[in-house]
């Protein structure tokens, strides 16, 4: 079985001006031992002006630049948009697709993030495929089927064979307000997505693919998240934008998978 990197990816949404963006970073990498990176990944993920000026920053370290967002074409007449290959230009290997945000507020479908995903790895960048329910849906008994939808349609004709691709279970009810999902619960959601993964493109592709738990982690609650054996990481929003939380969470994650301290 393939094996998988646990990951930590900051998603700043539309916070942070330059020098606020530049001290987080700076911050950042001042208080993490170097050694987090034989266990994981960590991933800002600035609004898009401030991609190149992080980039330059964290050039040469092991630390990843990602995009929140992207459109699915090359280039041309899409005022407003930013392609795929603009975003490998600027040296961004991950880009997050399908957030809630966009889905919600902005209108996204599955079909449309689908094309984000093939065209972000089309030209070499790594799709965070978020996925999650409403409350309602949960409410409702929908969410299995409001999680299957987003995964086999997000990855609708991807070759996981060949690509990778990293999903983040975000239930929406949990983004920004405090409340995470339980370990167990958000466990559940996981094995159940790794079995799509392994009924689609088998176990050696399911088991090495990073699953991300996102929602409300703080630095309290991330070891007991992390403690999940299908929970690899996570997506994190308000506690990225603060320095001594962000690292938290990577030491605690770590800790909780057991392979810190
Ligand atoms: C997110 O927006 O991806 C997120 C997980 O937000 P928060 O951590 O603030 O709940």
């Amino acid at each position: 079985m393939r094996s998988r990197g646990f990951m930590f990816c900051g998603n700043w949404k539309m916070n942070n001006l330059l020098t606020e963006s530049l001290n987080l970073v700076r911050g950042v990498m001042l208080e993490i031992d170097p050694s987090v990176f034989d266990f994981c990944e960590v991933v800002f993920a600035p609004s898009f002006p401030y991609l190149l000026a992080v980039k330059e920053i964290i050039e040469g370290t092991p630390f990843k630049l990602s995009a929140q967002n992207c459109y699915w074409e090359e280039k041309g007449a899409f005022t407003g948009e930013v392609s795929p290959l603009m975003l490998r230009d600027v040296g961004c290997s991950y880009c997050i697709v399908g957030h809630s945000e966009r889905r919600n507020i902005f209108g996204e479908i599955d079909r449309w993030i689908n094309k984000k995903v093939k065209a972000l790895l089309s030209v070499g960048i790594t799709p965070i495929l978020c996925v999650g329910e409403k409350l309602e849906e949960r409410r409702e008994g929908k969410l299995f089927d409001v999680i299957y939808r987003q995964v086999t349609m997000g990855l609708d004709g991807v070759d996981l064979g060949s690509y990778r691709v990293v999903i983040a279970y975000e239930p929406v009810w949990a983004i920004g307000t405090g409340i995470n999902a339980a370990p167990e619960d958000a466990e559940e959601v996981h094995s159940y997505i790794r079995g799509i993964v392994a009924e689609k493109y088998g176990m050696d592709v399911a088991g090495g693919m990073t699953i991300l738990y996102g929602g409300s982690v703080n630095p309290f609650n991330i070891g007991d998240l992390m403690k999940m054996e299908n929970i690899d990481g996570t997506l994190i929003g308000g506690s990225s934008l603060k320095v001594r939380d962000f690292v938290d969470i990577i030491y605690g994650g770590l800790e909780g998978k057991g392979v810190w301290r």
